[in-house]
């Protein structure tokens, strides 16, 4: 990542710590902290302020952050506990109000923050106060350097499916499965899973985060697998369902109103609105054809450096839907005790309407 790409996100933040009345925020969450920085080490706190840029890290870390990050300020973290630290990561603010991310703080490192700033005298003790996706509302819409980015990850999983369909067989286990299509993945320069993959057969798939198991697959069985690879700190999330033999009337029909869910949805899900309305759009197709109450889960949500992150669509998401968020969009009917179809794509929002980025075909049914 180049620095101007992060100094324009610093930019934003600042606007955005303005408008909320705050001073500075203090920075943990390692996806906020690549993204703000592009310090990519597992450990370390940002502090962003109107004028200063400043990193805290261990000795592990130096090097990688003064190359990563250099635009900022290297604190360095000498010994383990807070007070040996914190108040030269926080000089200057004191009286100023610094926002931390309440959600991704464990409580044991709040109470030593606070026990540290109550030993600090009054007029060096900056106030802490707690914010709420403050930094994920930024990442949720992405520049066209990200889109790039999350489009190679889409790509190799797209390549990943195409070759797995190519060598499936009856008779592999559910473990294969999720290897073949792992392996491919990280020996084409995928750095790690985006998430564990999950490959269901038969009954199996009906639940909707099945892990992969010892159990081979049987000719015109039901084969669901949800997979996603991290390349370049971007994410990708695809989920296919099909199955290798004939499948049964059951089956073609759930197919067909599933994919006419995700198809109404890119269709008519347009920027402005909700994730609660961009969810009822797929859902009324499925509640019409009968099975409301199969489609369980939310109709997606955005992936970035994160798998799962803003903004989400499903039931109660007050989210506005705008150009450059990335979401997937995924309807699924799940039925205890036969199997579940889900079929889910990456989608951009781009002039206002859904441009899908992910390109493996799905399966056509002439009913
Ligand atoms: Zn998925
Ligand atoms: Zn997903």
């Amino acid at each position: 990542m180049t620095t101007a790409a992060t100094a324009s996100r610093i930019y934003k933040l600042r606007l955005r710590l303005d408008a909320q009345g705050l001073d500075a925020l203090l920075v943990s969450q390692p996806q906020n902290r690549r993204y703000l920085s592009g310090f990519t080490g597992s450990a370390g706190y940002l502090l962003i302020s109107e004028s200063a840029t400043r990193i805290a890290t261990d000795f592990r870390y130096f090097e990688q952050a003064s190359r990563q990050a250099p635009d900022f300020q290297l604190q360095p973290i000498t010994a383990a506990p807070l007070e040996s630290w914190l108040p030269g990561l926080l000089d200057g603010l004191g009286g100023k109000r610094v926002g931390f991310d309440a959600a991704h703080m464990p409580q044991a490192t709040y109470r030593q923050i606070t026990q540290t700033l109550r030993s600090l005298p009054s007029a060096e003790r900056p106030r802490l106060v707690a914010t709420t996706d403050f930094v994920e509302e930024l990442r949720a819409i992405k520049e066209p350097e990200e889109i790039a980015a999350i489009q190679a990850a889409v790509d190799l999983s797209d390549a990943a499916y195409a070759h797995l369909r190519r060598h499936i067989e009856i008779g592999w286990t559910e473990k294969r499965v999720a290897w073949e299509v792992e392996s491919y993945m990280r020996e084409h320069g995928g750095e790690a899973l985006a998430f564990e993959t999950i490959v269901a057969f038969g009954e199996w798939s009906a639940l909707s985060h099945a892990y992969p198991r010892d159990v081979p697959l049987q000719e015109n069985q039901i084969s669901l697998i949800d997979m996603g690879v991290r390349l370049d700190g971007y994410c990708s999330d695809m989920t296919r369902t099909f199955v290798l033999g004939e499948p049964d009337s059951t089956f073609r029909r759930l197919y067909d109103i599933v994919l006419g869910a995700q198809l109404a949805a890119y269709e008519l899900i347009a920027a402005g609105m909700t994730g609660e309305q961009a969810h009822m759009l797929a859902h009324r197709v499925i509640e019409e054809a009968g099975h409301g109450e199969r489609f369980g889960h939310g109709l997606g949500h955005g992936v970035g450096l994160e798998v799962h992150e803003l903004p989400r669509l499903g039931r109660g998401s007050d989210t506005v839907l705008v150009d450059g968020m990335v979401m997937s969009v995924e309807p699924g009917i799940y039925i205890s005790g036969w199997g579940g179809v889900r079929i889910e794509d990456l989608a951009v929002m781009e002039n206002g309407r859904l441009r899908p980025l992910t390109r493996s075909p799905k399966l056509e049914f002439e009913n």
